[in-house]
């Protein structure tokens, strides 16, 4: 299960994959991963300066 969000309007969900059309503002626009954005889940990804685990 990923988490989603739509870079035009900021809605953001869960689902497998990223749906085509954002179901809040009604656009076919790019939904980013944001499923790191959640710290539990080791953040391999962007612009968290706090590596305390040691390493990806
Ligand atoms: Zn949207």
């Amino acid at each position: 299960m990923g988490e989603w969000k739509c870079s035009n309007c900021g809605y953001a969900l869960s689902a497998p994959q990223p749906p085509e059309q954002c179901p809040n503002c009604k656009e076919k626009c790019d939904f980013l991963d944001v499923a790191c954005y959640i710290p539990d889940c080791g953040g391999s990804g962007s612009g968290n300066p706090d590596t305390r685990l040691g390493g990806k």
